[in-house]
C-alpha cells in the first residue's frame, strides 16, 4: 500500500497549472492508494462530483469553518485497496478543517495540517496540544491499532532538516515529545538516516526550490509497531504544483475486504452530490447506468461549471519578491500587486528602463514592487534574478540591491525618511 502525504497549496491552483486536467487525473497522477493532502483552501460550497466521488477514491474533506479559502485537508483512499471503516472531518479544535481521521483494519490515519508560526505563536501551540491529545486518545479507544499520522506540521525536527541556521523551538521540542510519547517514527528519517539536503518545502516567492534551499516539515510518521511493515519510504521533489514536495510511504498492508467505504462522513453522501452516489450503487450492483445528470444534479453541475472554469483558467501570474534581500519589502498578496502594478502603471506610462546588472552575476536584475505598508510602500526596486538559496551559491541570490528611480517627484522630507540603511 503507497501512502502520499503533501501540501498542495490550494488544490483548485495546483490543478490549474495543469490546464484541462481532470480531478481524477490529478489523482492518479499522484500515484497513491492513500493520498493525504494539506491545505486544500477549499470551501463546501465549492465541492463538486469531481471532487466529491472521484473515480475508484472515497474522498474525506475537512474545512475550515472560521476563514474561507484556507486551510483544510482532504484524504482519498482507493477503495479497491483499503476500506474505510469510519470517518470523522470534524475534529479540529480550531475549527480550521486541519485533521481527517479515517479508521481502516490495520490502522488509524491521521492527516493534518498544522498552523505555521505566522506571528501567533499561542495559537499554533494550541493545536499541537490538542493534536497530542488527540492521538493519545487515538490510541486509547483503539489499543489494537497503530496510529499513523502524517501531513505538513509546519515543524522543522533537526538540524539535518534546515537550510539554515537550525533553532529549537516549540515545535521541536512538541514533535520530540509526540514521538516519544505516542512511540511514533518518522519514516523517512528511519529510512534515510543521514540524507541531508532532503526538503520538502521551498520558499516559492524567491524561487528557493531552484538551489534546493528548503526545509523538512512534512512528515510520515507511523507507530513504532508498523515499522516491520514500511518497506519504502521518500520524497518526490520532482512534483510539482506547490511550494511544498510529497513524502510516499510503501506499507505492506493489504486489506482483502477492500471496498467503498460507507462512512457518513465521505463526501459522496453529500446531499447534493447524491445522484452520482445512485450511479456509483447501480455500478456496484453489477448494472451500468448511463451517466446523465439526475434532477437533484441541478445544483452540482453549477458548481462543476465553475470548477472546469478553474481547471481551464490561465494560471496567476507568478509574482517574486524578496523576503529578506531588502530592507522592507514582500509581495503579500496578488491583489496587492496588481493594485501596484496599476497605480506604477498610470504614473510611468510605456516600457520601464532596462534593469541594471547585479552585482555578483552581471546579469540583468529584476524589478520588484515594496508591498509592506510602510513608508516604502509601492516603491521599485531591482534585486538579483538569481533564486534564494545558500551563502555562497553561485547558482543562488547575490545580494545586489538598487532602488528604482521614482517615475514621480517626492518631497524631499519623504525620500530622506525612506531612504534605506543598507542602500549605498
Ligand atoms: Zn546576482
Amino acid at each position: 500500500m503507497k501512502l502520499l502525504s503533501w501540501n498542495i497549496n490550494g488544490l483548485r491552483a495546483n490543478l490549474a497549472k495543469t490546464p484541462g486536467q481532470s480531478f481524477d487525473a490529478f489523482l492518479r497522477g499522484c500515484d497513491a492508494d492513500v493520498l493525504c493532502f494539506q491545505e486544500t483552501k477549499l470551501t463546501r460550497a465549492e465541492m463538486s462530483s469531481d471532487l466529491a466521488c472521484p473515480d475508484g477514491y472515497d474522498a474525506f474533506y475537512s474545512f475550515s469553518r472560521r476563514k474561507k479559502g484556507y486551510s483544510g485537508v482532504a484524504t482519498f483512499v482507493r477503495s479497491a485497496a483499503l476500506a474505510t471503516l469510519e470517518a470523522d472531518t470534524n475534529l479540529c479544535t480550531l475549527q480550521e478543517g486541519r485533521l481527517v481521521q479515517t479508521v481502516h483494519r490495520e490502522f488509524v490515519l491521521l492527516n493534518t495540517y498544522c498552523p505555521a508560526h505566522g506571528g501567533n505563536l499561542a495559537r499554533k501551540m494550541e493545536f499541537h496540544t490538542f493534536l497530542s491529545a488527540h492521538v493519545a486518545s487515538v490510541q486509547a479507544a483503539h489499543p489494537d491499532k497503530p496510529v499513523v499520522l502524517v501531513g505538513d506540521l509546519n515543524v522543522i525536527h533537526k538540524p539535518i532538516d534546515d537550510c539554515g541556521v537550525f533553532e529549537e523551538t516549540e515545535g521541536t521540542v512538541w514533535l520530540d515529545q509526540l514521538l516519544s510519547e505516542a512511540g511514533l517514527v518518522d519514516s523517512f528519517r528511519h529510512v534515510h538516516p543521514g540524507a541531508s539536503q532532503a526538503y520538502t518545502c521551498w520558499r516559492a516567492l524567491t524561487s528557493a526550490r531552484e538551489t534546493n534551499y528548503g526545509v523538512r516539515i512534512d512528515y510520515i510518521l507511523l507507530d513504532g509497531h508498523l515499522l516491520p511493515r514500511l518497506t519504502a519510504c521518500g520524497l518526490w521533489p520532482e512534483k510539482e504544483g506547490s511550494d511544498h514536495c510529497p513524502v510516499v510511504a510503501t506499507l505492506a498492508v493489504a486489506d482483502a475486504d477492500a471496498g467503498p467505504t460507507t462512512a457518513a462522513a465521505c463526501a459522496k453522501f453529500y446531499p447534493e452530490f447524491a445522484g452520482k452516489q445512485m450511479r456509483m450503487q447501480a455500478f456496484l450492483g453489477g448494472k451500468s447506468s448511463p451517466r446523465r445528470p439526475s434532477p437533484r444534479a441541478g445544483k452540482s453541475a453549477w458548481q462543476q461549471q465553475t470548477f472546469r472554469a478553474f481547471l481551464t483558467a490561465p494560471p496567476p501570474t507568478m509574482i517574486l519578491a524578496p523576503a529578506e534581500a531588502g530592507p522592507t519589502e514582500s509581495i503579500e498578496t496578488i491583489a496587492e500587486f496588481q493594485s501596484v502594478a496599476r497605480s506604477w502603471k498610470a504614473l510611468l506610462p510605456g516600457r520601464p528602463p532596462p534593469p541594471p546588472l547585479c552585482s555578483g552575476h552581471k546579469e540583468p536584475s529584476l524589478l520588484r514592487t515594496v508591498l509592506k505598508r510602510n513608508d516604502n510602500y509601492g516603491r521599485k526596486f531591482y534585486i538579483c534574478a538569481k533564486p534564494e538559496g545558500a551563502p555562497g551559491d553561485p547558482k543562488a541570490r547575490c545580494d545586489f540591491f538598487q532602488w528604482a528611480k521614482r517615475p514621480a517627484p517626492v518631497s524631499e522630507s519623504t525620500a530622506k525618511r525612506s531612504r534605506p540603511n543598507t542602500e549605498s
